[in-house]
């Protein structure tokens, strides 16, 4: 007798699993003749496996641009998401996975109840991917965590693709639109100082130079706040936002922690509320551009963001007091690279 209600309990159990995996079940699929295993999401984390091409492994969880596998021995393991692919079936169970928000100002929960605490407030036309449902309650990703929504006050839809590379300049969501880049510092403010003495005005401006040609070849109008090593005010910088018809204001820096030279990778700031998405989009497909590591998204108080009526962002493109990283970030190709990033989370902005 108490056998039989053990293996009902695990049964029961087995039910519960089952349906909370349902979400989950899916594989991935190698894309690459030899991919690195790391023990996070990260790739600082150790390596600790290696995969190969077409190998099939399923899908635990995904941190920013990393994904959880299953591997053999009941042992599990990271790899970059953009190393592996999702299988057919997974494919389209996924075509809907993504809500839209009604409103501006929708709260975001802890738990599926209004009874619970907010933990962050969406706009009009926000998406987020759907994790699960409970009751009238959207599980959702939100900044990396599961946070819910009420199903009244969004609608689930098919995400939009978003074709980038085949924008010609009247087809292009950035025709028209005028972005204001801001090489960050210059003249007597040398900014940052890297480790084997690269300045940070001077990678600022080759950075800035070269998203302009990215955002212009798309049709985009483009102003830099300055074209040569001279010094501005904060105050200027911000006037050339305040003063014209800008769509959005890029500012572009460089990072430093001479105490810590093994800091690295790259991060997107924001102060006003309202430009949060704009920097999550612009974070999330320089990430994948340029394979730096993810330092997030993040609020900042700096003048050229507060005293900003424009969607403003400030970018710290990677750590120059790292020597590795110093040589990464000051070749023409990074600059190329992260100009792509920059300009794909701007297409998907402003196709929002
Ligand atoms: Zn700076």
């Amino acid at each position: 007798m108490k056998k039989t209600i053990f293996a009902v309990l695990i049964f029961i159990l087995g039910i519960l699993c089952s349906s909370d995996l349902k979400a989950y079940a899916d594989q991935m699929v190698v894309k690459e003749d030899v991919v690195n295993v790391r023990s996070g999401p990260g790739t600082h984390h150790e390596q600790i496996t290696q995969v190969h091409k077409n190998e099939v492994y399923e899908y635990i969880s995904e941190q920013g641009q990393w994904v959880q596998i299953q591997l053999s021995n009941n042992r599990q393991g990271w790899v970059a998401e953009w190393l592996v692919h999702k299988n057919d079936k997974t494919m389209d169970k996924k075509k809907n996975s993504h809500l839209s928000l009604n409103y501006n100002g929708t709260n975001i929960r802890s738990g599926p109840s209004t009874e619970t605490s907010i933990v962050g407030r969406g706009h009009k036309n926000e998406q987020y991917k759907i994790i699960g449902k409970e009751g009238s309650w959207y599980e959702i990703r939100y900044q990396n965590q599961k946070a819910y929504v009420a199903d009244w006050i969004v609608k689930t839809q098919q995400k939009q693709p978003v074709n980038y590379e085949v924008a010609s300049d009247s087809q292009s969501n950035l025709n028209g639109k005028t972005i204001i880049i801001d090489a960050g510092h210059g003249g007597r403010d040398p900014g940052a100082i890297g480790f084997t003495g690269t300045l940070e005005k001077d990678l600022t401006l080759q950075t800035a130079d070269a998203l302009k040609q990215k955002l212009q070849s798309l049709g985009a109008n483009v102003k830099l706040t300055r074209q040569k090593d001279e010094y501005l005010a904060l105050a200027v910088r911000n006037y050339h936002s305040l003063q014209s018809k800008a769509d959005a204001f890029i500012s572009l820096h460089f990072n430093s922690a001479p105490v810590n030279i093994s800091a690295n990778g790259i991060s997107s700031y924001y102060y006003h509320f309202e430009d949060q998405h704009l920097a999550e989009l612009i974070q999330q497909e320089m990430v994948v551009e340029t394979r730096m590591t993810d330092r997030g998204v993040r609020l900042g108080n700096f003048h050229v963001l507060r005293e900003n009526n424009k969607p403003a962002v400030l970018l710290e493109l990677g750590f120059i007091s790292n020597k590795s990283e110093e040589g990464v970030v000051t070749s023409p190709s990074y600059h190329t690279t992260v100009g792509q990033g920059i300009t794909k989370g701007l297409v998907r902005y402003f196709a929002e």
